[in-house]
């Protein structure tokens, strides 16, 4: 069977709408009165209230295909792209949620009929996990769907145990996970080589059924509930047949459309594979109203914009391409989403002001840095070098990262956050000085890149980085 990725999301709506549920369609990425959330990470975000029980729906059963970006926040994934086979910044999520009406059993039934009729994956591909107490889950998965307990494990709680905050709602979990074939490196979930990528975790049941208190508590809740996420893309892998996310059939023609544009025949770099994640993560940020900014949300497009850019600049690029992707991108996701073709114009003017802007400064930001690298003892990135770039050539830290990871080096980040308090405080001087005696200060030879505050906190952007 081969379904495009179009195909196999309607089948998962179509699966469980024939099973009761509400089709429900995807939010914003960007979390309704949430301020504690960067970015909907997950497809159970828009339903956390319900789940609480402060909101209440016409339906105790929902299915939606969520759009999601994991990039800074809880979640990122950002420095996965192009070196994993799984991970995106932006992806869609499928899931299945019951509030308060069926629980394990039947996720659990779903979950495998979907896998091994509705989209006829043999079974002995499969592997499953519960949490190591969960008994009621394992004898479900073991005596009534009959799984082959040689592909079935126990996790502990890192793993196999979700909760949505420190108190609140939280419970077991059980994941799939498709065997991509012993070609593929990587291990069985549960043993040191799982962090490859022949083992993919494809769905995640969550089974919510105890209330944390404050004091650690778990207390059973009255109405046990159902949270499941799937990847797409993932699910799309397996479908068609591919070991990588990045050869399904959408980031396919979405890496063809980035390669035209760097006039390479080469598909297999990672800076493709990276243009064509961040294409999609920037494109929805944009429509869900995020702009390139120097903080919060608006700081974390900026870096993923910038970030692309550098890859496009990398493949010999030389004139703003980004935008460009945003008419391939369309053709593949407008259709399922149509808030997308209806902010064209607004998304291709705001990826084109913002890679205008950056290629000003990348170049010789580019430049300093590989001079800086030629004198280099070590395998470290001074912390000055790091912080020049940021402040005067509007580096994203991560972006620097990247690009100090193409040669195996890595950051000085202790050294960063000395140079930026010290830029700190010579800002605050200055200013003083200014209010003092009126006209021009003079930073102390630093220029300052227009494009960022000198005054934002240096633990924001740090913490930004590092989260
Ligand atoms: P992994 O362990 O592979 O990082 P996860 O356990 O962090 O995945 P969950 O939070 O359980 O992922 O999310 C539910 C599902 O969403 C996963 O089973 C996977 O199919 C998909 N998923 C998670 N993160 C990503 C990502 N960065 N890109 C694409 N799909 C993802
Ligand atoms: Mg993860
Ligand atoms: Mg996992
Ligand atoms: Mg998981």
């Amino acid at each position: 069977m081969n379904k495009s990725s179009a195909d196999i999301r309607r089948a998962f709506q179509t699966f469980f709408a024939e099973r009761g549920h509400e089709i429900v369609p995807s939010s914003s990425l960007v979390p309704a009165n949430d301020p504690t959330l960067l970015f909907t990470n997950a497809g159970m975000v828009p339903f956390k209230d319900v789940f609480l029980g402060r909101e209440h729906r016409p339906y105790q059963r929902a299915v939606s295909s969520q759009r999601c970006v994991r990039a800074g926040g809880k979640h990122n994934d950002l420095e996965n792209v192009g070196f994993t086979a799984r991970h995106h910044t932006f992806f869609e999520m499928l899931g299945n949620f019951s509030f308060g009406d069926y629980f394990k059993r039947d996720a659990i039934q779903y979950a495998w009929a979907f896998l091994t009729e509705t989209l006829e994956l043999p079974a002995e591909r499969l592997w499953v996990t519960v949490y190591e107490e969960d008994d009621e889950a394992a004898a479900i998965w073991l005596d009534e769907v009959g799984v082959d307990p040689s592909r079935f494990s126990r996790i502990g709680a890192a793993d196999n145990f979700w909760s949505m905050g420190d108190t609140g709602p939280c419970g077991p979990c059980s994941e799939i996970f498709y065997d991509h074939g012993p070609e593929v490196p990587g291990g069985p979930p549960g043993t040191p080589e799982e962090d490859g990528d022949r083992y993919v975790e494809i769905w995640n049941l969550v089974f919510m059924q105890y209330d944390r208190g404050a004091n650690g508590a778990l207390t059973p809740l009255p109405k046990p509930s159902i949270d499941t996420g799937m990847g797409l893309e993932r699910i799309a892998a397996v479908v068609q047949g591919v070991t990588n996310n990045f050869d399904i059939d959408l980031f396919r023609n979405l890496v063809d459309a980035a390669a035209r544009l760097a006039g390479t025949d080469d598909r297999q770099g990672s800076s493709l594979r990276v243009i064509a994640d961040h294409i999609r993560a920037c494109a929805f940020l944009v429509v869900d109203g995020v702009l390139p900014s120097n903080e919060g949300r608006g700081y974390v497009l900026r870096r993923i914009i910038r970030r692309a850019v550098r890859h496009g600049y990398k493949l010999g690029i030389e004139e703003p391409f980004f935008w460009k992707l945003v008419e391939p991108l369309i053709e593949e996701m407008g259709d399922a989403y149509p808030e997308l073709p209806a902010n064209r114009a607004l998304v291709e003017r705001v990826l084109s002001q913002e890679e205008v802007r950056f290629r000003e400064t990348l170049e010789q930001g580019l430049r300093l840095l590989a001079e800086d690298l030629e004198h280099l003892s070590g395998d470290t990135v001074p912390g000055e070098t790091v912080f020049k770039l940021y402040d005067t050539y509007g580096f994203p830290v991560d972006l620097t990262a990247d690009v100090a990871r193409e040669q195996g080096l890595h950051l000085d980040m202790a050294g960063f956050e000395e140079a930026m308090t010290s830029q700190r405080e010579r800002a605050r001087a200055a200013s003083v000085f200014r209010a003092e005696y009126g006209g021009a200060a003079d930073f102390g030879g630093t220029t300052i890149f227009s494009g960022y505050d000198v005054t934002e906190d240096a633990a924001q952007v740090i913490g930004l980085y590092r989260d």
